[in-house]
């Protein structure tokens, strides 16, 4: 087996990590988290060891894991620690989790303001923009046929399929029957017009 299956669905069948202690697979594991929860791209430092769960905090113990984890080419030394064997290869970089962060942290945020715009228009009679139909809150779960046909969603004008932002511009309030009807049409090539 490959260096390819490190990190991946069964990777405790690979062969360097088949010959590990117990102890020193731990380790292993323990180092790969905390590298990515920290964003340390894989760097491993002894005092960052001192403070995972469950390590062998000094002496022969954490010595001969150590030692198995290098000799076993999954840890490389480095000034100041240790760097986890093809970490970046296939764990995110800091940086690139950083962007990726920001970028959730947008849509969550987002997606909790709409929610509420949602709910509150429903609760005020809004309408479909297609249709005109009397929009129902969906997220509440009547699940009868007639019903869903009414329940209100926030419609992508221009598709995000077709390159259309997720700026509040370019959304508008439909029924669940007519945003499917739409699919990844503008509204032109629906034939469909917005109110
Ligand atoms: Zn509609």
């Amino acid at each position: 087996m490959s260096d390819e299956s490190l990190f991946e669905f069964g990777f405790t069948h690979n062969r360097k990590l088949r010959r590990l202690s117990d102890v020193a697979f731990r380790l292993w594991v323990t180092a790969i988290d905390v590298a990515n929860e920290d964003g340390t791209d894989g760097l491993v430092t002894p005092d960052s060891i001192d403070v995972f769960t469950k390590a062998p905090k000094t002496g022969k113990e954490r010595e001969t894991a150590i030692a198995e984890l290098v000799d076993g080419g999954l840890w490389h030394p480095v000034d100041g620690g240790w760097v986890i064997h093809d970490f970046l290869k296939h764990q995110e970089s800091a940086e690139g989790r950083t962007d990726r962060k920001a970028m959730d942290r947008r849509r969550m945020r987002l997606s909790r303001n709409r929610k509420s715009y949602v709910a509150f228009a429903v609760s005020n009679g809004a309408t479909c923009r297609y249709c005109g139909v009397e929009l129902i809150d969906g997220s509440g779960g009547s699940w009868s046929s007639d019903d869903q046909k009414r329940w209100a969603c926030l419609d992508h004008i221009v598709p995000r399929c077709q390159g259309g932002s997720d700026s509040d511009e370019n959304l508008a309030l439909s029924c669940w029957l007519c945003n499917s009807k739409k699919g990844g049409r503008t509204p032109e090539q629906a034939g469909m017009v917005l109110r």
